[in-house]
């Protein structure tokens, strides 16, 4: 057994659910006071959330943004802009958050699935035109892991159909595909300032923007569709109260100009750990594309369960015991496995929008998404944040080492 004598001690890593993973501090807190000052804590009056929304576009390149409520409700703004009709199908990736997919439903379309690439857990053009059709009104793709999709042949096939693509960016902030900004290259960006992403508030999100007419109806939508500041304004559509409050944009505002240390400091240790264990048996560490620039919003692994016994299950057990916390799976099932697919509970006993859809769109088969179950199978998610030092980074590399040498080694010396 193992001596506890022979083991460094724990080291706490930085979390990003508590202060030692953020990087919040006096400028949130003079901010904040800043609008209790004011006395005003609606973003319809005060200037907080606008001067926020201002500096985010302008930091990833884009002509218009828009705070809102949650990640969840960017997506939503950003369907609700491109307003499908009842039954029209949206593509989307099987590997992703909740908030990214019912929205689509909540706005009466079918969210599509699309399967993704097994080595970066992204979909890509060749999975998505796989799940195109006639009725195909938009196509989100997610840069999952702070991992850019590949841009350019998803925007070709897109663009040669005339399709609009959404970008999840809720995890890949300042996260760069050849010279331009993910968020900036298909028709609407968004963004999640949740406690756990890059920058927060909290709860929080952004969409972002080119399109004149696409911001405009987001901004509607963020707002009850009533026309501010028109000659004489009305609500003119279904729309919700999606604003960010003034608090929250004092927090964001002062989060922005910290965004570029926060990426620079994740890529940087980021890089390190990869250096430290590439050459690792049965370990691959994060694959991207050499026109890409990774932001980690997390360290993914692939863990090679015929090297690995175990795989990464049995990997992520041996770091616990070091006080690593890392989730195998990332989500534990595909996200069409999840009851509110698979059951299709909606409104009432309706099932709508999926009562509309063509059976081949609701059609979950496992032997439509290899990549997706073997992406989930191997994969292995390290906690990241933009507090790592080298000290910590050390102690993440030295640990799986460990956990590797003895999880690889042969049955009978293993019996010590
Ligand atoms: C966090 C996240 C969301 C949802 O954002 P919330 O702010 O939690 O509503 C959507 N998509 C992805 C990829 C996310 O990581």
């Amino acid at each position: 057994m193992t001596n506890p004598a022979q083991q460094p001690a724990l080291l706490r890593l930085p979390s990003d659910q508590e202060a030692s993973g953020r990087t919040l501090g006096f400028e949130e807190i003079t901010k904040l006071t800043e609008a209790i000052d004011s006395g005003c804590l609606t973003s319809t009056k005060g200037n907080f959330v606008k001067s926020f929304e201002t500096g985010f576009a302008k930091a990833v390149g884009a002509k218009h943004g828009y705070a809102c409520a949650s990640g969840t409700a960017a997506i939503h703004c950003a369907i609700a802009a491109i307003n499908p009709e009842p039954g029209d199908e949206i593509v989307t990736t099987s590997i992703t958050d909740m908030g990214a997919l019912t929205p689509i439903i909540y706005q009466g379309a079918i969210p599509v699935f699309a399967d993704v690439d097994p080595n970066t857990y992204n979909v890509t053009a060749r999975t998505i035109e796989a799940a195109l059709s006639e009725r195909t009104k938009a196509i989100i793709v997610t840069h999952l892991f702070g991992n850019p999709c590949e841009m350019a042949e998803i925007m070709a096939l897109a663009n040669a159909r005339n399709i609009p693509v959404i970008e999840d960016c809720a995890q890949s902030f300042l996260t760069s595909y050849d010279d331009a900004y993910v968020g900036t290259f298909g028709a609407i960006g968004c963004f999640s300032l949740q406690q756990g992403k890059h920058i927060t508030t909290g709860e929080g999100g952004v969409c972002v923007t080119n399109d004149d007419a696409l911001a405009r109806r987001i901004f509607l939508f963020i707002n009850k569709a009533w026309g501010y500041g028109d000659a004489n304004p009305d609500h003119y559509f279904l729309a919700l109260n999606y604003r960010m409050s003034e608090l929250q944009g004092a927090v964001a505002f002062a989060q922005l100009p910290k965004l570029q240390g926060v990426v620079d400091s994740r890529i940087r240790g980021a890089n390190e750990l990869t250096r430290r264990i590439s050459g690792l048996k049965g370990i691959e560490t994060p694959a991207m594309s050499s026109r890409a620039i990774h932001t980690y919003w997390k360290y993914c692994l692939r863990v090679d369960g015929r090297v690995i016994p175990g795989g990464a299950v049995a990997l992520a057990k041996m770091l616990k015991e070091r006080g690593i916390m890392s989730a195998p799976r990332y989500i534990q099932k595909p996200a069409f496995a999840c009851e509110v697919f698979r059951e299709q509970r909606t409104f009432g006993n309706s099932r709508f929008p999926f009562n509309l859809a063509r059976p081949e769109a609701v059609n979950y088969d496992r032997n439509k998404f290899p990549g997706t179950y073997e992406a989930l199978e191997g994969v292995l998610v390290l906690p990241w944040n933009e507090r790592y030092t080298q000290q910590h980074i050390d102690y993440i590399a030295d640990a799986l080492e460990t956990a590797v040498a003895k999880l690889t080694e042969a049955p009978a010396a293993a019996t010590v």
